[in-house]
């Protein structure tokens, strides 16, 4: 049997800095097991844990080890909610389809926060909020519409004018802001490989370094291909996101994978901490290049943002990223940069989430549209539900894709050119 390369980590602030977790080794025989989760993201290790809390017993495999993807490489923002507003939800959905829809994802920050003080997980996890930082009457009119049709209550928000935002946020860059008060920040390997501890206490087999070669039915049951085993399970889950490969016919075909990128700076001392984001809360922005940024535990100032225009990593050009950051903190000119990496978030071109029905008794949770922390926690508790054969809070769908899917690099280059051209325009970049 073919044994695979092991992991490759990207240099990452949050590789560098993670709660230590001894690799899991590749599955070397052939195995049965009630669910195969393929994926050891959040989705797939939270699937696990809310099977194993219901009794359920799964294998995770991934073709790294827990973590490897989008889960290990975010900004760490556990952000409430989605960013699209509800009144764009499809009109096939119910009114009570909808206001369930709202419900579920509204209470995927509890979730997290939830789980992380429940199982003890140490991932420098803090709860002072999350702020979105706007500009001009449009972007009041979007924290107006955002707060009033996802229903948040009146307690959990707090409108920021423009001196209480340089107050809190350290900038003159926003005219308007709204602190939302569920959200928070996480180290996300941290996060990613505690999830993975937990999974393991109860029972859970976890595989690293195991891709998912190929599936196929056997009867009432399913066969997964890996270089070193087979696994025979009854259900099976993909959660593998921006990450989706062929394995399953047509599944890549429901996202559009954008890079995102990301630069950390050494620490900052704490004089300049304390005036840029005294509150440490995690801020996002709705610029032409939304960026999202926050400081770690240690005073890095964590910046990040979509990456090349042709929706690639590429070589890891951060230095727009930087220009970005110092144009809104013109303190951080002389402070030196130290990490730069990126992963690959999934769209959805309605830019909401997606748990799909891929055949009887196969599922998979994506597209978390780059607000996937909460929420990727909160779609492994709905899978966990779905496999269990019980009601979800968010619509089962079936896997179409997106129409004219090859032609969407040439749409998310044209979004970044806009972007930009409208962020030089007011000066933003
Ligand atoms: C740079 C960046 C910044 C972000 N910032 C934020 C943020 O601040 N807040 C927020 O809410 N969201 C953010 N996101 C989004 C968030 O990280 C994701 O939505 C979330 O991590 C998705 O988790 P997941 O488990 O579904 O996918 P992933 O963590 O990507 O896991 C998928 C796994 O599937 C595995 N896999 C793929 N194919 C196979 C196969 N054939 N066999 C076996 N394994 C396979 C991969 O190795 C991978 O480990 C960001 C994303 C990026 C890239």
């Amino acid at each position: 049997m073919n044994a695979s390369p092991k992991t490759e980590w990207p240099k990452s602030l949050w590789h560098a800095s993670a709660t230590p977790f001894d690799d899991v080794s590749p599955l070397t025989t052939s195995i049965s097991s009630e669910v195969c989760i393929i994926g050891a993201g959040f989705t797939g290790l939270s699937t696990a844990l809310h099977l194993a809390e219901a009794g359920v017993g799964s294998v995770v495999i991934d073709m790294h080890q827990p973590g490897w993807g989008c889960s290990g490489r975010n900004g760490g923002q556990v952000n409430p909610c989605w960013k699209v507003l509800p009144e764009t939800f499809d009109k096939k959905f119910s009114e009570a389809q909808k206001s369930s829809m709202i419900k579920v994802a509204s209470a995927a920050c509890d979730l997290l926060f939830d789980l992380v003080d429940f199982y003890k997980i140490d991932c420098r996890a803090i709860r002072p909020g999350y702020i979105l930082g706007v500009v001009g009457s449009s972007g009041k009119r979007f924290i107006e519409e955002w707060t009033k049709q996802w229903r948040v209550p009146e307690t959990a928000i707090k409108i920021l004018n423009r001196e209480q935002m340089r107050s809190t946020v350290g900038t003159d860059g926003y005219d308007l802001g709204m602190l939302d008060r569920r959200g928070g920040s996480v180290q996300p390997l941290s996060y990613a490989r505690g999830l993975a501890r937990v999974c393991l206490s109860k029972g859970v087999s976890l595989y690293g370094d195991t891709p998912a070669t190929g599936i196929s039915k056997e009867v009432d049951q399913w066969r997964v291909e890996t270089p070193g085993g087979v696994i025979h399970c009854k259900k099976l889950v993909l959660a593998n996101n921006g990450y989706t490969d062929d394995i399953w016919p047509g599944l890549k075909e429901n996202i559009v994978p954008v890079g995102s990128l990301i630069s950390a700076t050494k620490p900052l001392p704490d004089k300049l901490a304390e005036e840029i984001l005294p509150g440490r809360h995690a801020v996002s922005d709705t610029a032409g290049m939304p960026v999202y940024y926050r400081l770690d535990e240690r005073n890095r100032m964590v910046f990040g943002g979509r990456g090349t225009w042709t929706g690639q990593l590429g070589n890891l050009d951060t230095g727009f990223l930087r220009q970005a950051a110092m144009n809104l903190y013109p303190q951080l000119k002389n402070i030196e940069w130290e990490f730069d990496w990126g992963g690959y978030v999934a769209m959805t071109t309605h830019h909401r989430p997606l748990l799909l029905s891929l055949d009887q008794n196969a599922w998979a949770g994506l597209g978390y549209n780059g607000r996937g922390v909460a929420m990727s926690t909160m779609m492994g508790k709905q899978l966990s539900m779905a496999l269990q054969g019980k009601p979800t809070g968010l619509p089962v769908e079936q896997s179409r894709g997106i129409p004219f899917h090859r032609f969407n690099k040439a749409g998310i280059a044209a979004r970044m050119i806009s972007g930009r051209l409208k962020d030089k325009i007011t000066r933003r970049l």
